[in-house]
């Protein structure tokens, strides 16, 4: 029995840091560099795993050294990678974020392997798609792969969570995705770009929960809000509350939200009910602020229940 699914990216990340972002046309000194493995899907299911969930992966590497890289460090975090598909051709994925000194960050991803995840090879993973309490989709894949997931999982009984990150300029095609999921955990960019409304004044972010939740007939909508804490809004207990941020020392906000995600698939699978899942979510993702790197980033079960208490 596997608590958490997560359908998901794999990405190696070449990072370099710098006092500020480069100008168009500029070449600029970089002050430093470092290499993680990461990908959206990798850090969700090493943060679930690390938060006491038997979790699996679904997904596609390369057959190259970095795809060799994850699937050590998911063995080691105890994720099942069963149904991880290596590529013929195509290699690994790879992210290329730029960190700034207060910790800020953008990224630009090549998915390279990632994108050739087909429809064929999700429902090759049905069993174990249909089989978890909790699956976990991010919008790095195509998305009718993540349609195929949600669907499977979701027609099984199983409780889905979408982060809907990268998000540009809204997709047709995620409209389709209404309906199957449950749990939308969009941060202040996405919940923006989704809706398009504005949502840099945070007195917004209520209304734009309720706008989503309604828009995609969610269960609960949970809007991220960064060093801020994050915003929780359950539907099913009509219940919404502002939960505040823990004071912690950053260092890279690289992979945050993937921790806080994969913490909350775990609590879900345990049982929890969003709100306090949410909770433990928001030590966990600001647990990882502390750590360079993504997937490593994440917290194991303890520390995050200590800063909770
Ligand atoms: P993303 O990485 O997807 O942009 P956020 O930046 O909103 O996501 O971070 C996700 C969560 O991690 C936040 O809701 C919060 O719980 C926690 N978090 C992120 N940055 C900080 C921070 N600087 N201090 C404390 N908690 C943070």
């Amino acid at each position: 029995m596997t608590d958490v699914c997560v359908l998901g990216s794999f990405m190696k990340d070449l990072v370099a840091s710098a006092e500020r972002r480069p100008l168009p046309g500029e070449t600029l000194h970089g002050t430093g560099f470092a290499e993680f493995l990461g990908g959206k899907g990798v850090n969700q299911a090493i943060a679930a795993a690390r938060m006491g969930a038997r979790t699996a992966i679904v997904g596609t590497i390369g057959a190259d050294r970095y795809g060799e890289e994850f699937l050590e460090l998911l063995a080691s975090n105890g994720v099942d990678t069963s149904w991880v598909v290596r590529h013929p051709s195509l290699g690994t994925g790879v992210g290329l974020p730029l960190v700034l000194p207060d910790g800020g960050n953008s990224i630009i991803i090549v998915s390279r392997a990632n994108a050739a995840i087909t429809t064929l090879d999700v429902e090759a993973a049905a069993d174990v798609l249909t089989a978890s309490k909790v699956l976990s989709v991010q919008l790095e894949l195509p998305v009718e792969a993540s349609h195929a997931a949600l669907r499977l999982a979701s027609t099984a009984g199983g409780t889905t969570i979408l982060t809907p990150a990268p998000v540009g300029p809204v997709d047709p095609a995620l409209a389709g995705l209404a309906g199957y999921v449950d749990i939308l955990v969009p941060n202040e960019v996405e919940a923006a770009a989704l809706t398009g409304l504005n949502c840099d004044d945070e007195s917004q972010v209520p209304m734009i929960a309720r706008k989503l939740a309604e828009d995609w007939d969610l269960r609960g909508c949970v809007v991220t809000l960064g060093a801020r804490g994050a915003y929780v809004l359950d539907r099913a207990g009509s219940f919404e509350e502002r939960i505040a941020p823990y004071a912690v020392d950053t260092v890279d906000t690289v992979g945050a939200g993937d921790a806080f995600c994969g913490s909350l698939a775990a609590s879900l699978a345990d049982g929890a009910d969003l709100v306090d899942a949410v909770r433990l979510a928001n030590a966990a993702g600001a647990l990882s602020t502390t750590v360079n790197g993504a997937a490593d980033s994440a917290p194991v079960r303890a520390a995050a229940i200590a800063l909770l208490e």
